[in-house]
């Protein structure tokens, strides 16, 4: 006789094995196991607490119970979060229990993280042991996780030398991160129009022994399945820190380094915590460290996500949300979870001959939204000439990929970012963000930035108050084009009036009010204006109204042309 034992109602191990014995010996009955184990159940304890994963685990016993009774099967409790079900071979009912088992899953936790996965043996005959079937079903449940559309994998032969040769990797990987066998490339990104590095991609590589430099794409998904790529990951973001800090002792001014922080990381640590220590211990600004988060994440366990990416923008670092356009749901997660720039990968984009003009339609209307959404676009794995040409077409303005550079050590990128003329330090940025750039203008660190004045122009903010207009503060083209010299006294900087003639005071008041009301266009004003000297130029400006704070309105004028009245000389600057 066969004892019962209970665990969570259902039989115990031993039970299940002597049953499994018993059925492959008769010959009549083709039968299979089905090993049954939810993924990531550590975290859903972790997250829900023990007495809810207990509930969990009652429910799907219970539900493995019925089905015992319905289709003459025999269910097994294995310890922990592992089930098993012996029953007669029919995949279309397999499929519906695999149904019925996730629906019980999303109604406890409301998100596809927490799924059972299900690993099918087929019994052929008694000529392995049971606990080797068991196993064999066990194996192929490897094969499901992360795969949320199907849950049921059928165990063949061939499986077991891959879930060899991923064990193998994965003790190898604990070895190579004690011997500091990984390290990282850098790929720059660069802006489009000038080809400068405004940033660059942090990308893992294992300096392996025996096998030479392993790309990431041969050992990362194994670790991601085996909870493992968070030690990796730790280990970059460090050395990534490392690397800034060493440029900056160097006195070499770093570009934004991103990360890359996978699924399972959010999952299992505290992603903001981690980096906010990290930059501590290497006196490091948030501005050097960008987190680069792939979209397939997005679609599980949305409010997990979310919500540290609300923390990672509450603690002050960006977030880039990497292979967009990669999964199935890429609208809605651009809807949910706000992110501050997007990667979007030529590889995603079918831009074959044949189907280029699809691509490009992904193209420019994922641009297009982005643009209304104020998210500037990255597009990476860009290789050649034609490529860059329809990007540049299109509006977007920064690119990764081998056209530009591929991967370099952080030796060479070094290198490169000593440069200067071939970095731009504004980084990735939408016009949105350039407008608040200006407006920081007012900080009078900034203010001397000959770069940025060079792209302006001559630049002047204005205060106005009732009737009153005051300059608060001008840049350096500006005094140029006053005829001051560079040096403006403080009177005169003040004295608006001053610079206009009388009879256009009406219009620069309409002008203001212009402003005022069409925030995002501005007003454009021509007319004359009075040198120091006392002589005449005649001016084009764009005038921005800024901020407004106790009833002091905050303008912007750009001078996008001026030239003297007497000499006919001009000057353009837009
Ligand atoms: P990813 O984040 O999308 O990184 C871009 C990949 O495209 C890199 O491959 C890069 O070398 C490659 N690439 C760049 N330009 C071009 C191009 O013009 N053409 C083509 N065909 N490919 C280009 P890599 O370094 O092999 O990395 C593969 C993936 O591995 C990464 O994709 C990322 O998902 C993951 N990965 C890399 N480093 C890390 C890491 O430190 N942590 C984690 N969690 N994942 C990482
Ligand atoms: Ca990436
Ligand atoms: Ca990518």
């Amino acid at each position: 006789m066969i004892e019962r034992n209970f665990s969570f109602g259902v039989h115990n191990r031993k039970s299940f094995l002597d049953y499994v014995e018993a059925i492959a010996a008769d010959k009549e009955k083709k039968y299979c196991i089905l090993a049954v184990d939810i993924e990531y159940f550590k975290f859903f304890n972790k997250w829900f607490g023990m007495p809810a994963g207990d509930e969990y685990l009652q429910e799907l016993a219970d539900y493995l119970t019925s089905m015992e009774l319905k289709y003459d099967g025999y269910a097994g409790y294995f310890g922990g979060d592992n089930f098993a079900l012996c029953m007669p071979y029919d995949m279309d009912v397999i499929n519906s229990i695999s149904d019925n088992l996730s629906a019980i899953a999303l109604k406890k936790a409301d998100s596809v993280a927490f799924l059972p996965a299900i690993g099918v043996y087929v019994i052929a005959g008694n000529d392995i042991p049971a606990i080797t079937m068991y196993d064999n079903a066990i194996e192929a449940t490897f094969y499901v996780y992360g795969n949320y559309e199907k849950r049921v994998m059928v165990y063949d032969a061939g499986m077991t030398c891959r879930v060899e040769e991923e064990l193998q990797v994965i003790s190898k990987v604990k070895e190579g991160l004690r011997l500091h066998q990984f390290t990282f490339y850098l790929q720059p990104k660069c802006r489009i129009s000038s080809g400068c590095v405004v940033g660059a991609e942090a990308l893992v590589r294992w300096n392996h022994p025996s096998r030479g430099l392993v790309s990431p794409s041969a050992f990362i998904p194994i670790l991601e399945k085996n909870g493992l790529i968070g030690q990796v990951d730790r280990y970059i973001w460090e050395e990534v820190c490392k690397t800034i800090r060493g440029w900056l002792d160097k006195q070499i001014t770093p570009v934004p380094i991103s990360i890359n922080v996978s699924r399972m990381d959010i999952l299992s640590m505290d992603v903001p915590k981690i980096l906010d220590e990290l930059l501590k211990k290497y006196s490091l600004e948030k501005e050097y460290l960008k987190v680069e988060i792939t979209e397939s994440v997005y679609t599980e366990q949305v409010e997990k996500i979310i919500g540290t990416i609300d923390r990672l923008h509450e603690a002050g670092y960006t977030v880039l949300m990497d292979d967009f356009g990669s999964g199935y749901s890429s609208l809605n997660m651009l809807r949910n979870a706000i992110v501050d720039v997007l990667k979007l990968d030529m590889k995603f984009l079918n831009m074959s001959e044949r189907d280029s003009k699809k691509g490009i339609g992904i193209l420019e209307s994922v641009v297009n939204m982005s643009s209304t959404m104020e998210v500037p676009v990255v597009v990476e794995g860009v290789e050649n000439h034609t490529q860059e040409e329809y990007l540049k077409a299109m509006g977007v303005r920064y690119a990764q990929g081998y056209y530009y550079y591929k991967p370099m050590t952080k030796e060479d990128f070094e290198k490169l970012i000593s440069d200067e003329r071939r970095v731009d330090h504004r980084g990735i940025r939408n016009r949105h963000v350039e407008q608040l750039r200006v407006n920081e203008l007012a900080n009078p660190e900034l203010f001397n930035d000959t770069l940025v004045n060079n792209i302006l122009g001559p630049i002047a903010f204005y205060e106005v108050y009732g009737d009153e207009i005051r300059i608060t503060r001008v840049n350096e083209l500006y005094y140029e084009m006053a005829g001051a010299g560079g040096e403006l006294s403080k009177e005169c900087k003040r004295r608006f009036w001053d610079n206009i003639c009388k009879d256009d005071k009406q219009k620069v008041m309409e002008t203001f009010e212009e402003a005022t009301r069409n925030t995002a266009k501005g007003a454009r004003y021509e007319g004359y204006f009075v040198k120091i000297d006392g002589t005449t130029l005649w001016i084009h400006l764009k005038l921005f109204f800024l901020k407004e704070q106790a009833g002091h309105k905050l303008y912007l004028a750009v001078f996008t042309d001026y030239y003297d009245v007497n000499e006919k000389d001009s000057k353009t600057y837009r």
